[in-house]
């Protein structure tokens, strides 16, 4: 009742959530799921985590929201925080994934203003997600989008993913950067190549161009490690941030170093870069990712999850086992239908693609938990299609 009023733009279960506590959503009938995807890689410490209800409600009852003409203290030591634990030296805040991007490739084409001849063009990846407004759909390599919202923003090059020879053929003199994810999520969890990342380094280097990391998916310990570009062993000249900074609250960031430090004023901005309750969110979960062990649990998680997947193998036709920490995709298929029947189960997990589950945990998940998923799963996968 009342669903009507909201716009369709995506087929929904017609369960509706009223409450979420660590691992666990319900609904208002009272039916409790075992949530595999977190809000999307967001909720990265579970639902309603303790500190994050505290951090928000002190925070409300003292700034809510400043305005973004003056500094704030959160805003200050979060970005702080940030600097210290990256290798980058500049912070911009704003709300949502596809808002850093845009702040990304904005500030690579004033780079490209200044210090290349207005080279503008971006090299960007098929397979490649980046968000949903104009410019950062544009940069997306999705093959579905391709026709959409005809005329595209300009200037973005779509390779192939980890094709290093492809990279070279597609810059010219107007190419100013490449951006990736260094784990493609959406597209099906796929990992770059660390020979294809150094490749990418070089050639940023011979050819004067910047090298974006989107880690709106793989940072904030995600994948094991605080940034995935640890994975690496290469210093991106951006990054941004989104999803799990927020473990819930709609905040995101661009990173860079201090030599991008060229935006004058007026050329971005928004209302809501570094609001205070955001800011305190974010230092919190940054300082709980930190101090309690999580990248540890992520890690062990992963080396769990990957053996009682590979255990399944032997009974049910799963193929390509992949990803890096909770950021863990395997082919079978009826993935659609198998996460469906997962959801009447109680078990929430995506199906990224018509032959490919992506499991995307909370990264607090423990081993009952883990236990619990393949509780369910196991009798499901094997109902239908059991070796
Ligand atoms: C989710 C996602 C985005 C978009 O983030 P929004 O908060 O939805 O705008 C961008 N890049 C990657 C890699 C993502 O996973």
């Amino acid at each position: 009742m009342g669903k009507e009023a909201l716009l369709f733009t995506v087929k929904r279960p017609d369960a509706v959530m009223v409450k979420g506590d660590g691992m666990y959503l319900w609904d208002t009938t009272g039916k409790q799921y075992l949530d595999f995807i977190g809000g999307w890689a967001v909720n990265a410490l579970g639902h309603s985590p303790k500190v994050l209800s505290e951090a928000i409600s002190d925070q409300a009852k003292t700034l809510l929201n400043a305005s973004p003409a003056y500094y704030n203290q959160p805003m200050i030591d979060f970005a702080t925080a940030l600097t210290q634990y990256s290798c980058f030296d500049k912070v911009f805040f704003g709300s949502s994934g596809a808002e850093a991007n845009e702040g990304a490739i904005k500030l690579a084409r004033k780079y490209g203003a200044k210090f290349k001849q207005n080279a503008f063009e971006i090299i960007t990846f098929e397979k490649s997600f980046h968000g949903r407004t104009l410019a950062t759909m544009s940069a997306t390599g999705k093959a579905q989008w391709k026709s959409l919202y005809e005329p595209k923003v300009p200037g973005f090059i779509h390779c192939p993913f980890n094709d290093l020879e492809a990279v070279k053929r597609a810059i010219t003199p107007n190419t100013v950067a490449i951006m990736l994810e260094p784990v493609q999520g959406e597209g099906g969890v796929f990992s770059a190549d660390p020979s294809f990342v150094q490749g990418l380094k070089n050639l940023c280097k011979e050819h004067q161009l910047l090298l974006i990391f989107d880690e709106v998916q793989t940072g904030f310990g995600r994948t094991g490690t605080l940034f995935c570009y640890e994975h690496y062993n290469v210093k991106p000249d951006i990054m941004t941030l989104g999803k799990g900074i927020g473990g819930g609250f709609p905040l995101s960031a661009m990173l860079c170093t201090k030599e991008l430090d060229i935006f004058e004023p007026g050329d971005q901005g928004g209302t809501y870069m570094g609001q205070p309750l955001a800011m305190r969110v974010g230092l919190t979960v940054l300082n709980t990712i930190l101090n309690e062990g999580v990248l540890d649990n992520v890690n062990r998680q992963h080396d769990l999850i990957v053996r009682l997947l590979t255990e399944l193998q032997s009974v049910a036709p799963i193929t390509n086992i992949r990803g890096k920490g909770l950021l863990i995709g395997f082919d079978i298929d009826g993935a659609q239908d198998i996460a469906a029947a997962c959801f009447e189960k109680g078990l929430i997990i995506n199906a990224c693609s018509p032959t490919t589950i992506r499991i995307i945990p909370p990264l607090i998940v423990s081993d009952d938990d883990i236990h619990a998923l393949f509780g369910i799963l196991k009798p499901i996968i094997t109902a239908r299609t059991g070796l």
